[in-house]
């Protein structure tokens, strides 16, 4: 069986804080704001202790980073895999800031993480994990502090176990501490899809500029989890042929297109893409390299490094993940006339529902799913044109365009705020 590509080792933070330079000395800002904004406000590191089913208690590391609260609430969701460190969860906080403040929704950025992996572990095990890590993190968490969100490995059932604990320690429901939350308590309509969505709106909006069609684009997708397989299933409704994808297990090729619906069906039955009828398989290291219009990494970060990045031969890449291309990637994609559509804003559409989720918990009024719709291609298609017009009118790239728009709020909502004491 095809594994998966291997990930070149990266300090994501030390990625995240090389961004935040770009975009400062880009800005000009001035060393004072600098000092108050780049560093996490708040980190808490925790242990988890956990009855396996084994009758023996294991150990987790457990993180919570609050990175800014200048803006509002913090907000960021919680990762549950084997690779999980302090400093991704940094990184991916820092992230956060800029992306809600890319999108212009009120709230300040966050990240949780337990290093663990979901995939050994029981539903019996995961939940009280879940609980454990939630009891621990909660004293700093609340719907006017800190909301936690699914991420890579939790899903809406883990929402609702933090909002579960959480209610009961408080005594009393409190749906809008999470979001992400099944329908049923709370949830908003559209959030499942909703990183996926922003993922096609961000697309439609840059083929828009580059004067390009949609229908007959070629589409190449590593990461066919959440965000990857929405953008997936969006891009063939809109006539695109997504000729390639992968998961953790494998990747798969055709070069007429995948019939995605039938994809993700095959995925749900079988938990991987590997073995989908009317496919063959490839490497992991063709995957990145396809000749191909539009490519998504929607899997983990440094998925695109200084090693791999010269065979890639998309001609739009679309960061559906957090922090997929290095640095390094970076400046040889924008060599190469890669047009980029940054992390921060491509999948900036899970957490602009995430707001409406709690916007409406909050009122406990419900919003349909065609307005939910609605309002985020606005939300997405204003960002793309605020970080578009930086882009050609400073003629920064498009990464440093995006990072000066969320970084340049926060500066502009701190300098105004001031200093306490
Ligand atoms: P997910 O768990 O639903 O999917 C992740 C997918 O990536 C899985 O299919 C997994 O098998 C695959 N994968 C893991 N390692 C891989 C590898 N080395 N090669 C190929 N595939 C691999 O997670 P998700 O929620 O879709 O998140 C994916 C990315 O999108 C993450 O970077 C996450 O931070 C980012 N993101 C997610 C959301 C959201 O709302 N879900 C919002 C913003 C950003």
């Amino acid at each position: 069986m095809m594994t998966a590509t291997a990930v070149v080792e990266r300090n994501a933070y030390d990625a995240a804080m090389e961004n935040f330079d770009h975009a400062a000395d880009a800005l000009e800002l001035d060393r004072d704001v600098r000092e108050m904004i780049k560093y996490p406000e708040r980190i808490l590191t925790v242990a988890v202790p956990v009855r396996m089913e084994t009758g023996r208690i294991r150990n987790f590391n457990a993180y919570r980073v609050q990175h800014s609260t200048v803006r509002g609430p913090a907000k960021g969701g919680i990762r549950y895999h084997p690779n999980v460190t302090l400093d991704e969860v940094k990184a991916l906080a820092t992230w956060m800031t800029w992306k809600c403040a890319v999108v212009n929704i009120p709230f300040g950025g966050a990240k949780g993480g337990v290093t663990c992996n979901p995939k050994e572990m029981s539903q019996g095990e995961l939940e009280r994990m879940t609980r454990r890590y939630t009891s621990a993190i909660l004293p700093i968490i609340g719907p006017e502090k800190d909301i936690p969100a699914p991420d890579v490995y939790t899903n809406p059932q883990t929402m609702a176990w933090i909002m579960d604990t959480y209610s009961v320690t408080k005594g009393y429901m409190i749906p809008g501490v999470v979001t992400g939350k099944p329908i049923s308590l709370g949830g908003s309509l559209g959030r499942n899809e909703a990183t996926g969505r922003g993922v096609f709106y961000t697309i439609q909006s840059a083929y828009q500029h580059l004067g390009m069609e949609l229908k007959g684009a070629t589409v190449v997708v590593q990461g066919f989890g959440n965000a990857g397989s929405i953008a997936a299933q969006l891009l063939h409704e809109a006539g695109s042929l997504v000729i390639a994808v992968s998961d953790s297990t494998g990747c798969i090729h055709n070069r007429n297109g995948l019939d995605i619906p039938a994809l993700m069906r095959h995925k749900l039955a079988t938990g991987r893409v590997s073995g989908f009828p009317e496919s063959g398989p490839i490497y992991p290291q063709e995957l990145l390299g396809l000749e191909c219009d539009i490519l998504i990494p929607a899997a983990l970060e440094n998925a695109v490094h200084e090693e791999n990045a010269m065979r890639v031969r998309a001609k739009v890449v679309a960061e559906a993940a957090n922090g997929p291309l290095t640095p390094e990637a970076d400046r040889i994609l924008e060599s190469k006339g890669v047009f980029l559509i940054p992390d921060i804003l491509c999948n900036a559409g899970g957490v602009t529902v995430s707001y409406f989720e709690w916007v409406q918990d909050e009122q406990h009024l419900f919003w349909e799913s065609q307005d939910i719709y609605n309002r985020l291609e606005r939300v997405m298609k204003t960002a793309f044109r605020d970080v578009l017009k930086i882009h050609t009118g400073r003629r920064a790239p498009m990464r440093v365009a995006a990072n000066m728009l969320g970084v340049g709020r926060v500066a502009e909502a701190v300098q105004i705020r001031g200093l306490y004491p």
